[in-house]
């Protein structure tokens, strides 16, 4: 990435990514506070949250200050819909969403009633950004005998359109109970977890063609090499990496699933094809474990190739206090597809229990 501006304590970084509709996005990460900055810093935020009934609910690839300021504070630190959930459950009036642009949204879909803030309104994300209404819509249009499953990582107005919102650790048994149904499907918008989805479940899927930079980034050759280099490590990789990265894979699941298997599994060492974010969960959980980072680098890899989300890198302690202190930020979600994209996500909650899922930790990237 290309540092290209300072401005008033922000770094904006240009962001490129050919061939995806994400070429003119951008994202700025916010200053790193000094050290004794920081104890000041979190002390305010601890003060605001009691001060404002707030709670700070955050995903797993954000800054590990914000993690466990999520943890220290009575907070959550989990994935998207997980985060969401727990917002739902929770008694505060405000909920501080530190992730990016749809995890903001979904929060506010499934709790209308609650002020919802985060750090920067700008944190999006490349499945999102990949996705437009419009275009969604008119690809919908055009084929009305498909049942439209849309991925998490959309925005309100996508869900609004579609049928079904799933997240990649319940995206298979939906599918396959829209198999059975005799149901063809038109998924969006990553096309590596549908087309791991219809290798898995044999579906008839027709796929919009999104991706996530960060997990379109891991390369098969290098992470091939990486476990030869190291043997007695299981490779956890994410669905929304390339097929052959996949194909690698002892475990592939959601960011829930891949820490679960660092706890499950009897394997002291791990290969971790997910955004780095998730290192700081593992080792947490996990001391005595080792976790190696799947490569990036190597055959096609482009000056952007990185195992670190840009967008989940526009959170920091600087823009939490500032969007905490001046409720700035606010998420704001039109109401009428709210409520139509309400319908969507909790048709997959009911799913969820009715095949005894967990409504927490079934969560997406
Ligand atoms: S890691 Fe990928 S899927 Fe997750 S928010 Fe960033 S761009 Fe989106």
């Amino acid at each position: 990435m290309k540092e290209i501006e300072r401005q008033g304590g922000m770094i904006s970084i240009a962001y490129d990514h050919p061939g995806c509709a994400t070429s003119t996005a951008w994202a700025k990460k916010p200053r790193e506070p000094e050290l004794g900055e920081k104890t000041i810093l979190i002390e305010r935020i601890k003060r605001l949250l009691k001060e404002q009934d707030a709670v700070l609910v955050a995903h797993y690839y954000v800054h590990p200050d914000l993690q466990d300021l999520a943890d220290a504070t009575g907070g959550c630190v989990s994935d998207s819909l997980d985060m969401a959930n727990f917002g739902h459950q929770h008694p505060a009036q405000t909920l501080v969403v530190a992730g990016v642009r749809f995890m903001g949204e979904t929060a506010k879909i499934l709790n209308p009633e609650k002020r919802v803030l985060m750090p920067d309104l700008d944190a999006n994300c490349s499945l999102d950004l990949g996705c437009p209404v419009e275009e969604f819509t008119a690809f919908c249009d055009a084929h009305p005998d498909r049942t439209v499953v849309v991925y998490a990582n959309t925005s309100a107005a996508v869900k609004a359109r579609a049928d079904w919102v799933v997240t990649s650790s319940i995206a298979l048994p939906i599918v396959k109970h829209l198999k059975e149904q005799g149901q063809k499907i038109l998924w969006a918008p990553d096309r590596h977890l549908g087309h791991y989805i219809q290798q898995q479940s044999g579906a008839d899927m027709l796929l919009w063609q999104g991706s996530c930079v960060v997990h379109d980034e891991f390369k098969a050759k290098e992470l091939a090499d990486l476990k030869a280099q190291h043997p007695d490590a299981k490779v956890l990789v994410h669905p929304e990496s390339p097929p052959a990265v996949v194909q690698l894979a002892d475990v592939v699941g959601s960011t829930t699933q891949l820490i679960k298997a660092t706890q499950n599994l009897a394997a002291n060492k791990f290969i971790v094809a997910t955004d780095n974010g998730i290192l700081h969960r593992m080792k947490t959980l996990s001391p005595d474990k080792v976790f190696l980072e799947a490569p990036t680098a190597g055959e096609g890899a482009t000056c952007t190739s990185c195992n670190h989300c840009p967008w989940m890198a526009m959170n920091g302690l600087l823009n939490l206090a500032e969007a905490l202190e001046k409720g700035k930020n606010e998420i704001q979600v039109d109401p009428v597809i709210g409520r139509r994209a309400k319908v969507s996500i909790e048709r997959m909650l009911d799913f969820a229990r009715q095949i005894g899922l967990p409504t927490r930790g079934i969560g997406n990237a």
